[in-house]
């Protein structure tokens, strides 16, 4: 879908939540609580600040007090063709039509360059999670060769990838990252006797660093994927590698301002709020997982129009300072290309009588550097260049730094003191 979107892509919008009125009890209460008649939204704009938000943890909680589906439910249950699981356990019957993502997933493997007849290893859990299955339906529907390698068992896994001669890897790259050691202890180069060609990344990030690594281990291209467990499949790279596509086809994505609840331009960071499009057996209006993309300028040198995004991490600890939202992962980014840096915090303030936010990066030091007054300029530049704000540096024992502001979840990287000097 385009971004903002199109008339077409309203009146679609408007259509299924007319259907999903008339059939979900959840979503007519929420509806006619907030006194929306779907049939009578005039704009998206209009939908935007009229349709209240379906929180994250609103389906799990609404599934526990009315087990098991709960009252999103919009069909009854002779009609649901498949169940699926994700974790939490949130229980996702779905109709035969609903295809849970695979026909987007199809069109991500043609644009990584995957033949038919390749054989693909999928390591994904297939136990209680949406993601293995998904794709290896995905996979053989392209016209592959699919081993459901599921997670562990690594030495058994090198085996059979290596065995069935295994040109396509699809799992997260931690998990490709960890199967280096067992092959090398199995007296095989992990680059000649695993032919891995290309690999579907996803469900983790994909460091600049970890994709460099992967490729000189293993000779792979590595293509970086997004979903969600229960919105699915949403973005992926195209062999341009310069941010991830968002194929979107059954879901109008929103791309919000964490602050302000406004429409993001591209350039900007955005949370994604979707809403799932046609009949669905449980569906999900303006449904917030708290993830936050930057939406990239300009088009994309591959010639796809669709546009692209870089998954930049939570919602939660996002902060707006001197008026641009930066997150801590984007921070992370740089401090982790220096190896005399550890964990870090962002002190914002805002001095008495200033015009701007003022922003120190406390960088917690793991070895001493040769020239810290250098380290500190280079790091100052290159932050800089990366969120477009200027922070004071500190170098600090890393110990002074407390444990919960390092990644992934960076609970503690970002102090507010705005208000409170
Ligand atoms: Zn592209």
């Amino acid at each position: 879908m385009a971004w903002p979107p199109t008339r077409e892509e309203f009146a679609r919008l408007r259509e299924t939540l007319a259907w999903v009125y008339a059939r979900s009890p959840h979503y007519r209460r929420v509806l006619d609580e907030a006194g929306v008649r779907p049939a009578a939204l005039a704009s998206y704009d209009e939908f935007r600040t009229r349709v209240p938000r379906t929180d994250k943890t609103e389906l799990a909680v609404n599934q526990r007090a009315h087990p098991p589906f709960g009252d999103f439910l919009a069909v009854p249950h002779e009609q649901f063709a498949s169940l699926h699981t994700s974790p939490g356990p949130i229980y996702i019957p779905r109709l035969a039509e609903e295809r849970g993502g695979t026909p987007v997933l199809v069109e991500a493997i043609a644009a990584m360059g995957v033949r038919r007849g390749e054989v693909v290893h999928v390591t994904l859990s297939y136990h209680v999670m949406p993601g293995g299955l998904r794709l290896h339906r995905a996979f053989e529907e392209y016209g592959c060769l699919v081993i459901n390698g599921g997670t562990g068992a690594s030495r058994l896994q090198v085996q059979v990838a290596r065995d069935y001669g295994a040109t396509v890897y699809a799992g997260t790259p931690s998990f490709l990252a960890h199967l280096g050691a067992p092959a090398r202890g199995m007296c095989l180069d992990p680059r000649r006797d695993l032919r891995y060609r290309v690999g579907f990344s996803t469900a983790e990030t994909l460091t600049p660093a970890l994709r460099r690594d992967l490729d000189s281990t293993f000779g792979i291209e590595l293509f970086d994927h997004c979903g969600e467990a229960q919105i699915g499949p949403l973005a992926g790279e195209c062999r341009a590698h310069e941010g991830m596509h968002l194929h979107a086809r059954d879901l109008f994505c929103e791309f919000l301002d964490p602050e302000t609840g406004e429409p993001v331009a591209p350039g900007g960071i955005g949370e994604l709020v979707a809403t799932q499009l046609g009949p669905r057996a449980l569906p999900l209006i303006r449904y917030a997982p708290r993830d936050a993309f930057r939406l990239l300028p300009d088009a994309c040198p591959c010639g796809d129009p669709s546009l692209r995004l870089r998954f930049v991490g939570q919602v939660g600890v996002i902060k707006k300072i001197k008026g641009v939202l930066v997150h801590p992962a984007q921070v992370h980014a740089v401090t982790s290309q220096f190896p005399e840096l550890g964990r870090f915090q962002v002190i914002v303030s805002h001095p008495e009588g200033e015009r701007y936010d003022h922003a120190v990066l406390r960088a917690g030091v793991v070895r001493p550097p040769g020239d810290p007054q250098g380290l500190a300029q280079t790091l100052g530049e290159r932050l800089r260049a990366t969120v477009l704000i200027r922070m004071e540096i500190e170098l600090v024992p890393e110990a002074d730094v407390p444990e919960a502001a390092g990644p992934p979840r960076f609970a503690e990287a970002m102090v507010d003191r705005r208000g409170t000097a």
